[in-house]
């Protein structure tokens, strides 16, 4: 750091005229307010708080269905009724519905739509280009078609209604007109081909055992939904395409499930009829996981395995009902182990339950119920209580998908039973996260299929928190700021703000950004007292209604007085990242007027002047005026850093000028260093900085994003300090994902890495 000395002027006013002076071109306000091109005019639904409106209405779905799984053929056959309110202010001349079985159709948009894989090179070791050969089976035999056969569609009294299947969408023309407060009560029967997950991918499917030749069902989007009808886009019928999720209405669900009759059934809801299907020793094991400390075998391996040689000698109806869901799932198989443990969250008591077969043990006993109740624990803290009575998690061949009280996981360890730390903590982090979305979508009902970051972004949020605390530095995949920086600074990005099914780099678009930036708004921006309360706000206000991405917006403002509109730009409605640079550090110390003092200074700096490679080689040069010492004068001896009498004199005049305070304010000896920072990478972000002081001592400055906005490219800041620093940090504690740590020390420094030294080679073949 160059040392500059400065005078202390007496008329400071004088700056204030000239520190805004601006060119026209002025660069863009990343303070701007959000307006009318990012978010909608609040109105009577969806009020400019971000809270629902005094005029807030969604229509409702109830459900009664009857469903056979076909265990011999792998199908699924099905009779619903639905009993469809209308709370909309408009008459609806047709209804919705929603046929996302058919993405497995062969035909289907899903299908027709997928781009060329990239068939070339692939043949070198290393080369991760062709096709596997599961890919090669399905491009080349694939004799699968899952379409559903829709067999009757009729009103309440029987009488057939017209109807149009354009994909996966089914128009129901109404016999009459449905009026506001109108409701209409039809049926739908229906059968298809369950898709195998493991060949055809997919949100559910079945899986098949070939070592005890058993089935494992995961039943979702199995029966006829209504597509939601609501205030912001009217009818939500964009297709399903596979990326773009569920637009559901909320309602009562009774489901009664028929099986063989050795299989176990799990579903949304709570079992009605225990008697009839449960044996009498899982009755009692149940009642003893109500209030046990740990989870309870229901059925445990032994008997599971024992279930495997079965032969069912007949059928079995498993009766559920699920109230106030959007949606409804269930798993079914002969190869089930079960464990359940009671737990009251809040007030509120759950049953946690997890159903794997054989193969997810000694995992799933371990885990999975325990991860369960940890979720609940942690996201109701964060946002509401769990409303559901119970709360399921399945091992089955679905990776891992959300329904209401019940989702899908896929982890299991290798078939001998040993696993890896990926695994395990892969296991226990997609329970946390399926188990989360019960939160986000399921009761927060986001539109899914426009905006997949609403609920993947909050509740992966959430699963950074749960997993926090569910051991000593967990190792998250998403959530801490610098694993998010890769993603930021890549090319090929579109922003978080684009429509489900037009999502690159999905996991890092919808899952890891918008979870890191709510992460950054609560540990930097806002602060965790401030942030906790919006968040807990936007949950409470929204929870069993269907919110948009203008009302989390408004609300986490209106909750807080933090004006985001900054953040929510730059985060969500741009590709810009965190990179900001120190590009210099200047130190000023005010001149003391002491002659004595100045002149001293000057003479040293002076003196440090580097002499040029010229004057070095010259210096031994015989001079002429050495030869002839006449030619001296007053300038040859004159020393311009001697303090003269005229110079003590003027500093006493100054003096006489000064009270005591200010006297000793001048030999204060405070440093002032003008730190220069750029934006590089676009996103304008608070500026922390670390001071490293030569006493060895440190200190940590936090400054307001607002310090960019009156340029968002350059800013210099002041820090004044009592002592000397050596050394300025940007972002020390990697909380912000700036993109490049490099440039963020000041001065800067060598990061070391070590590179690999090889025998033998020579030319590198390729
Ligand atoms: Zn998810």
């Amino acid at each position: 750091m160059y040392l500059r000395r400065f005078s202390v002027i007496l008329f400071i006013l004088l700056i204030a005229g000239f520190a805004f002076g601006q060119s026209k071109s002025r660069p863009s306000d990343k303070f701007k307010q959000l307006s009318d091109d990012e978010l909608p005019t609040p109105n009577e639904q969806r009020a400019a708080s971000g809270a629902p409106g005094n005029k807030y209405w969604q229509n409702r779905a109830d459900y009664v269905i009857d469903v056979e799984i076909d265990d011999v053929n792998q199908r699924l056959i099905g009779k619903e009724t639905i009993t469809y309110k209308n709370f909309s202010p408009d008459t609806l001349t047709y209804l919705w519905v929603q046929i996302d079985q058919n993405i497995h159709a062969k035909d289907s948009d899903a299908n027709t739509t997928q781009t060329a894989p990239n068939l070339e090179g692939g043949q070198l070791p290393g080369a991760p280009r062709g096709v596997s050969v599961e890919q090669l089976d399905r491009l080349v035999n694939r004799d699968y078609d899952g379409k559903v056969n829709i067999t009757s569609v009729r009103d309440a009294a029987g009488k057939p209604l017209r109807n149009t299947l354009n994909k996966t969408m089914l128009r129901i023309d109404l016999p009459t007109p449905l009026a506001p407060g109108g409701t209409f009560v039809f049926s739908i029967d229906w059968d298809y081909a369950i898709n195998n997950n493991r060949v055809y991918g997919g949100r559910a499917g079945y899986e098949f055992f070939p070592r005890d030749g058993n089935y494992l069902y995961e039943m979702a989007q199995w029966f006829p939904r209504m597509a939601a009808y609501y205030d912001v886009y009217g009818w939500q019928n964009k297709q399903f395409l596979g990326s773009g999720e569920f637009t559901l209405e909320f309602g009562d669900y009774t489901v009664r499930i028929t099986a063989p009759n050795d299989h176990v059934v799990t579903a949304t809801g709570v079992l009605q009829n225990s008697k009839d299907v449960l044996k009498p020793e899982w009755i009692s094991r149940l009642k003893q996981a109500e209030t046990a400390k740990e989870p309870i075998k229901i059925i445990t391996q032994a008997e599971a395995i024992a279930n495997e040689t079965n032969k069912p000698t007949g059928k079995k109806t498993w009766a559920f009902k699920g109230d106030n869901v959007r949606d409804f799932a269930f798993a079914t198989s002969r190869k089930f182990i079960w464990d359940a443990q009671g737990h009251n969250v809040g007030g509120n008591k759950v049953m946690a339950m997890s159903l794997y077969p054989m193969e997810g043990n000694p995992l799933w006993e371990k885990y999975s119920t325990h991860a369960i109740i940890h979720t609940l624990n942690v996201y109701s803290r964060y946002s509401f209580v769990y409303p559901y009575p119970v709360a399921i998690s399945v091992n089955g061949p679905v990776g891992g998908m959300e329904y209401p009280m019940i989702c899908f996981n896929g982890p299991r360890p290798q078939p001998d039973g040993t696993y890896s730390a990926n695994t395990k903590y892969g296991l226990i982090s997609v329970i946390i996260h399926e188990v989360g979305h019960n939160y986000f979508p399921m009761i927060v009902n986001s539109d899914e299929r426009q905006w997949t970051w609403m609920d993947e972004g909050l509740n992966t949020y959430l699963q950074f928190l749960a997993e926090q605390e569910w051991e000593k530095d967990y190792p998250s995949r998403r959530g801490e700021p610098q694993n998010i920086a890769d993603y930021m600074a890549s090319e090929n990005q579109v922003p978080i703000m684009t429509n489900s099914e037009s999502v690159l780099q999905f996991g890092a678009n919808a899952y890891g950004k918008p979870a890191t930036a709510l992460n950054i708004l609560r540990e930097t921006v806002m602060g965790r007292e401030l942030f906790d309360h919006a968040f807990k706000t936007y949950s409470e206000r929204w929870k069993f209604k269907r919110p948009t991405p203008a009302d989390f917006f408004r609300t986490m403002e209106d909750a807080s007085a933090v004006d985001l509109d900054w953040f929510f730009r730059g985060w969500f409605y741009t590709t810009d990242h965190v990179d900001l640079s120190i590009e210099n550090v200047r130190l000023y110390q005010p001149s003391t007027r002491n002659p004595e003092t100045e002149k001293g200074l000057l003479r040293k700096q002076d003196n440090e002047r580097p002499k040029t490679l010229s004057q070095q080689r010259n210096e031994s040069l015989p001079k002429r005026i050495d030869q002839y010492p006449s030619l001296r004068d007053y300038y040859n001896d004159f020393d311009e850093f001697a303090v003269t009498e005229k110079d003590r004199a003027d500093y006493q005049a100054f003096l006489a000028t000064l009270s005591e305070k200010e006297k000793q304010l001048l030999n204060s000896n405070y440093y002032f260093y003008t730190v220069d920072v750029k934006n590089l990478g676009g996103l304008v972000m608070p500026l922390i900085f670390m001071v490293e002081y030569t006493d060895g001592t440190s200190e940590q400055i936090r400054i307001p994003a607002e310090i960019w906005r009156y340029n968002n490219f350059d800013v210099s800041k002041l820090i004044v300090t009592k002592k000397e620093a050596k050394a300025i940090v940007l972002d020390p504690n990697l909380e912000t994902g700036d993109t490049d740590l490099s440039n963020n020390f000041f001065p800067r420094r060598t990061i070391p890495t070590r590179f690999q030294v090889f025998k033998g080679g020579g030319a590198v073949r390729r």
